[in-house]
């Protein structure tokens, strides 16, 4: 068994801090926030995703405050041509996603995190590692003496990581031209379908998104996450023109999200985010293993990040009690993870153009074909598998991996 420091309380690092406690190692957490908390909205958990949350035994309290999603529609603003309209059956009639507040999905795990007495250290932001012995130790203000030595660092800070520098090769980061605006607004389901996330684009410089995400933890009232599409550097253009003068805007493109609009006072409401991509060659380093968004982090087009963190999560802890040592583990982590990830850390770069860019012809190809090769028998599987992170078949090969030992 193994003394585990694991960095970061986000999908990756409290995943990680369960399955790891649960297989009898040592593992203590370390969290920059003073207190741990979620940023951002709701996201989409995928069949993937929903498959690891099983195994932790938190599937149930997940679906209790999420909501089962069964496809996604998307139109081309305003006249509502169809030009995405994918559905989990087609790959089998028991096969959804949920989408969930991040701040849901947060509670879900730290309340298991919390049961199981894993130690927390909060307000400590860590900026660097020291290997000494076989050890290696945690660099930051807050931690250090006895108690920050490790067998083994798990870093899921994110995609911000200050720890890359320790893999052993660094990636590129790539900035992206296009981020969004998110907000959580109450939804009404007599409105829009709730099953579905619905989403309006123009060209693919607009692209306005409804997804219903169940309720906040200790409230019954349904909320939606509502993202805007907006370029970078329009950010503080948009600001400074006001919150009236952007809702005209989206109305133009979607009048029926009027109620939802009509929920925001001022842009204090909405979150600002920009995405980055990059993807880890080897997802670790010496005595250090690479999780979720710090080894892979990319645009949410194809809304697989933390169905991945999950999946990296599920990947390591198998490596770690199938393998004989650390260092075959981590080998053994990226074989698990290599192929899937690489797969649709491509899909997602090569899609963001056709739905985030100031291309013309992407977006033209996108409204002429996706609609109608997604109806063809096969292509629908094969199109409906990729939203479901599904191809590759990334928990049976972790799986797989684990027992050919
Ligand atoms: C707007 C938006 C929408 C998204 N939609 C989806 C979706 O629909 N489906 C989906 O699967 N994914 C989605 N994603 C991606 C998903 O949110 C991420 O992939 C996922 O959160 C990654 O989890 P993580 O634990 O690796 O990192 P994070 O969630 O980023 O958590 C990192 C944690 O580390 C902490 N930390 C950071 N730096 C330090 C430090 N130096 N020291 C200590 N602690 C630190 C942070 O405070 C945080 O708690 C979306 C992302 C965005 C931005």
């Amino acid at each position: 068994m193994y003394n585990i420091g694991i960095t970061g309380c986000g999908p990756a690092g409290l995943s990680a801090a369960i399955f790891l406690h649960d297989q009898g190692h040592d593992v203590a957490l370390f969290e920059r926030f003073d207190k741990p908390k979620p940023v951002g909205s709701g996201l989409m958990l995928q069949p993937t995703g929903l498959q690891v949350l099983d195994k932790l035994g938190l599937r149930l309290e997940t679906e209790a405050l999420g909501q089962r999603i069964d496809g996604m529609l998307g139109k081309i603003a305003p006249d509502g041509k169809v030009v995405l309209d994918v559905n989990y059956h087609v790959l089998s009639p028991d096969l959804y996603g949920v989408a969930i507040h991040r701040a849901s999905l947060f509670h879900v795990l730290f309340e298991a995190v919390k049961l199981r007495s894993i130690p927390i250290t909060t307000g400590c932001d860590i900026t660097g590692l020291k290997h000494e012995a076989g050890k290696v130790m945690l660099n930051s203000a807050k931690v250090g003496g006895g108690d920050a030595v490790f067998d083994l660092v798990i870093d899921a800070t994110g995609r911000q990581s200050k720890l890359l520098q320790y893999a052993e090769q660094t990636p590129k980061h790539r900035r992206l031209d296009y981020g969004a605006l998110w907000g959580t607004v109450s939804y009404d389901a007599a409105i829009f379908n709730a099953k579905l996330l619905e989403q309006r684009y123009k060209a693919a410089n607009v692209m306005v998104g409804v997804l219903p995400c169940g309720n906040l933890p200790d409230s019954e009232t349904p909320v939606a996450t509502f993202f805007w599409s907006l370029r970078n550097d329009a950010y503080q253009s948009t600001l400074n023109a006001g919150i009236d003068r952007w809702k005209v805007e989206v109305l133009q493109h979607w009048p029926e999200v009027e109620p939802l609009l009509a929920q925001f006072d001022c842009f204090d409401q909405l979150a600002h985010a920009t995405y980055s991509h990059h993807t880890l060659p080897v997802p670790y380093g010496d005595n250090i293993a690479f999780i979720g968004d710090a080894a892979h982090s990319t645009s949410p087009q194809l809304g697989q990040g933390a169905n991945m963190a999950l999946l990296d999560s599920l990947a390591l802890s198998s490596a770690l009690s199938t393998a004989d040592s650390i260092d075959d583990a981590l080998a053994l982590y990226a074989k698990m993870r290599r192929g899937h990830v690489r797969f649709f850390q491509a899909a997602s770069w090569s899609l963001t153009p056709f739905y985030q860019s100031d291309n013309k012809v992407f977006p033209w190809l996108r409204d002429l074909f996706f609609e109608p090769v997604s109806k063809i028998p096969f292509a629908d599987r094969v199109v409906t598998s990729l939203g479901a992170g599904l191809l590759g078949k990334p928990n049976k090969r972790i799986e797989k991996l684990s027992l050919r030992r």
